[in-house]
């Protein structure tokens, strides 16, 4: 054993580890700039909005248009309405990506946890022209574990997606299917689809269609992230198949309640 080879790889073997390091470093910094460059996009595009809106109140091109005033008005509060959201979004998803949650995990009846989830949002599905059908059996209760506000937040989610991304006269199917230790649960909808180059990134937080941004339909780019959060958080999975032009299907585990 050569003292002086052995010394001369002790040194390799350091500046390779301190080479890793940095380049681990150098992609967190990446990440960081682009988490920041994300956010201030989301923000900018409402924030100008309201300014337009407010200044042309402000310049008293309108003053005789009370109609039209109270459009601008209404559409600077749906921007608000927006900020809010997003901040929102950004709270949870720092707070899911930090650990610091801890899951309140109970035992419930998902079928009605779904049917509490549809009657939230049946004005929305209306408003879209959507029929929301849930395929369960009459008085069927189905006992899962988890965190039942969290997961209401993932159906939440999922559902508003299909309404916001499906055809208009369309439909959302939410469906439950038994498996060995766990259930699946599904949601369906017929709408334009998702690209299948798109499909991997989806869950990517502030990830959007260029279709979704060209159509202007609200959001994100954050939910989906929170969705995928929530259930890792659970040991559970979530995936996503789609044809463009038919429609998307979403679907994510649960465990089932053993001891009913
Ligand atoms: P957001 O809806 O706020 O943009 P999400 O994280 O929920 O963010 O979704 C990310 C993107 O995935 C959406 O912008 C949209 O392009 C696409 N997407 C999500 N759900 C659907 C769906 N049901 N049909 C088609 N595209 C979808």
């Amino acid at each position: 054993d050569d003292p002086i080879k052995g010394a001369e790889q002790e040194v390799r073997d350091w500046a390779k580890q301190k080479s890793t390091e940095i380049d681990q470093l150098k992609a967190q910094e990446k990440f960081r700039r682009e988490f920041l460059s994300n956010i201030s996009h989301e923000f900018k595009t409402p924030l100008f909005a309201i300014q337009g809106y407010i200044e042309t109140l402000q310049d008293g091109m309108i003053a005789d248009d009370p109609d039209m005033a109270l459009i601008f008005l209404d559409k600077a509060a749906k921007n608000i309405d927006r900020l809010t959201y997003l901040i929102n979004d950004l709270d949870e998803i720092s707070k899911l990506e930090s650990g610091k949650i801890s899951l309140n995990i109970q035992k419930f009846d998902i079928v009605e946890l779904i049917n509490e989830t549809i009657e939230h949002l049946i004005d929305k599905a209306n408003r879209h022209n959507i029929k929301i059908v849930f395929n369960t059996k009459p008085n069927q209760a189905i006992q899962v574990k988890g965190d039942r506000l969290k997961i209401q937040q993932v159906l939440v989610n999922l559902i508003d997606n299909s309404l916001k991304y499906g055809k208009h006269g369309g439909k959302t199917t939410v469906s439950i299917f038994p498996l060995l230790d766990q259930i699946l649960i599904e949601v369906t909808d017929n709408g334009y689809g998702i690209e299948e180059k798109n499909l991997p990134r989806v869950f990517e937080r502030f990830f959007r269609t260029d279709k979704s941004r060209s159509r202007d339909i609200g959001g994100s780019g954050l939910g989906l992230s929170i969705v995928k959060h929530i259930l890792e958080a659970h040991q559970q999975t979530v995936n996503v198949r789609s044809t463009e032009g038919i429609g998307t299907t979403f679907g994510f585990t649960l465990s089932k309640s053993k001891n009913i």
